[in-house]
């Protein structure tokens, strides 16, 4: 929670509001945890943010910084998207500093922007890494977002148990389920991987497209689960 560090009435230089054009004035200046300041509206953190104390309940000076324990990358969100402007577009941000705002966000009770989180931890071809994927599969199943939960599941198949429990250790029993779908999904795979060995193959009657989509199976969903590349492998093979 915030934390006030009193100063004298010449000690702090009143940054301007980063977002720009604003008419507002700043009547409060954050210190964010990697030491930036950063000018707000106590007004406006006070509608857009549930956690933070209405106007009428505390007295302030301007000169007193309010440190928070955030860094200014996720503050700067968090202070734009309590704002009644055109935001930053969060699925072409960098998928850790989603998750850190999502997670200032429902700590500070900003529940639009919360929303906005969701949204962009829904769109899984931003997801360039297998931890990427665990990191934001943690973080979802943690608040309960479980809408296509298993396709991002899919996609952390192949990753070191300790790798999954250093995201999981807040939630052991979603390390628990995890493993129990990583060892089904390990039955599958041989199950699949037979059945597609055993389809009847004949050089005349097999299409090349048809080795390739078949590869692509075996590739995709069989060594990487990864169904969203099936998808587009599929669709750029029968073009
Ligand atoms: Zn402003």
């Amino acid at each position: 929670m915030p934390r006030i560090l009193p100063n004298k009435p010449d000690a702090v230089e009143i940054p301007a509001c980063h977002v720009s054009d604003c008419p507002l004035t700043v009547d409060l200046v954050l210190k964010t945890s990697d030491g930036k300041k950063l000018g707000a509206h106590s007004r406006n953190l006070e509608v857009y943010n549930t956690a933070f104390p209405c106007l009428d309940s505390v007295t302030h000076r301007i000169e007193d910084l309010v440190e928070l324990a955030e860094d200014a990358e996720t503050l700067k969100l968090l202070l734009e998207y309590s704002h009644n402007c055109k935001h930053s577009d969060l699925r072409k941000l960098d998928v850790d500093v989603v998750i850190a705002f999502a997670t200032a966000a429902e700590k500070y009770g900003n529940f639009f922007a919360s929303e906005v989180c969701k949204v962009a931890m829904r769109d899984f071809q931003r997801f360039k890494s297998a931890n990427h994927s665990l990191a934001v599969l943690a973080f979802r199943a943690f608040h309960g977002d479980l809408e296509e939960i298993e396709r991002l599941a899919g996609r952390t198949v192949n990753l070191p148990l300790s790798t999954v429990w250093t995201y999981c250790k807040k939630d052991p029993l979603f390390f628990y389920i995890w493993t129990e779908f990583r060892e089904q999904w390990r039955i599958s795979q041989k199950v699949f991987s037979r059945a597609l060995n055993k389809t009847p193959r004949s050089s005349d009657t097999e299409t090349k497209q048809l080795k390739i989509i078949r590869a692509l199976v075996a590739e995709c969903v069989v060594s990487r689960f990864d169904v969203d590349a099936l998808d587009n492998a599929i669709t750029t093979a029968r073009v």
